[in-house]
């Protein structure tokens, strides 16, 4: 892949790709033969030069979204404009690697997350020279979590360490935690097993034996599917609200036989809330922005 203008199209960047004059000549190097078999034997100089390009580089991933190339092209000249514009590279396994100029740049965007496009949320992580999209990047999840009024005696780096392993592997404190300057909670990315559940509190004892429960909060969670094996879905709760959805469609009409002309609550949407209440029963069990209001109602 080649750094690119990023107003051109992901296609379009290999328009040039057959010209001779573009590519590198190649030569020779022979593989050397261990015990019957060819092996290639790289050379250390060489694939550390690779590594250092890339060590400034995060795998960008959105979730249950299929951004396209010139999509998050834009999305990172406008979002990510703090720093010197990165490169962008699209995987066709479905993933982005955002190369920045520098490590810090990598980090002042990594650390001012979390992100997301169009709804989807969007996973960071930094590049590794071992990097498997599929086996790991998509199981240890990278997220922003909360603990809401954290006792100040817990706020010691360690501390800290200690309560947000409770959950997976702390990775990142935010500015305002590491200075203490916001005290109602403290903030972490802390990198979480995705087939594991996530607790919405945990149990912690103080240093005389007492325990307490520190709440957590998960700026977003993700969902898994136990099914497919992966996340951005879950099949077996899709299937569990289908059939909730039947089960209301088939009992409402007969609730409705059984309570003629009776004072019941009905959702009144605000636009009607000046027009005389002539609300029918299909707009029961509907979330309307508007009030619950006591009406008359015929069978
Ligand atoms: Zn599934």
């Amino acid at each position: 892949m080649k750094q690119q203008d990023p107003a051109t199209t992901w296609t379009g960047l290999f328009n040039r790709n057959r010209v001779a004059t573009n590519g590198m000549s190649l030569d020779y190097i022979p593989s050397e033969l261990v015990e019957g078999s060819i092996i290639v034997k790289l050379d250390k100089g060489e694939t550390e030069k690779e590594i250092d390009k890339w060590k400034s580089a995060l795998i960008v991933y959105v979730v249950g979204d299929t951004t396209r190339y010139n999509y998050m092209s834009k999305y990172v000249q406008q979002n990510w404009n703090t720093v010197s514009e990165p490169g962008i590279y699209y995987h066709e396994e479905g993933y982005y690697i955002v190369k920045f100029q520098r490590i810090a740049y990598m980090n002042e965007i990594l650390y001012a997350g979390p992100y997301s496009i169009n709804n989807g949320p969007m996973i960071l992580k930094q590049w590794i020279p071992d990097f498997d999209f599929n086996a790991e990047f998509l199981t240890e999840l990278p997220l922003w979590v909360k603990f809401p009024n954290l006792l100040m005696s817990c706020w010691s780096r360690d501390s800290l360490i200690r309560i947000a392993s409770a959950i997976g592997v702390p990775k990142y404190a935010d500015e305002c935690t590491a200075k203490q300057t916001r005290i109602s909670f403290a903030r972490m990315i802390i990198e979480v097993n995705v087939i594991k559940s996530l607790p919405s509190e945990i149990t912690v004892m103080d240093p005389s034996g007492k325990t307490f429960q520190q709440g957590v909060i998960f700026e977003w969670k993700h969902e898994y599917c136990e099914q497919c094996l992966m996340i951005g879905h879950n099949c077996d709760k899709q299937r569990r609200d289908r059939l909730k959805k039947e089960e209301q469609k088939q009992t409402r009409p007969i609730e409705r036989k059984k309570r003629p002309q009776k004072l019941v609550s009905t959702w009144v949407p605000k636009v009607d809330t000046h027009k005389p209440a002539t609300s029918t029963g299909d707009q029961q069990g509907t979330s309307y922005a508007g009030a619950t209001k006591q009406t008359q109602q015929e069978a």
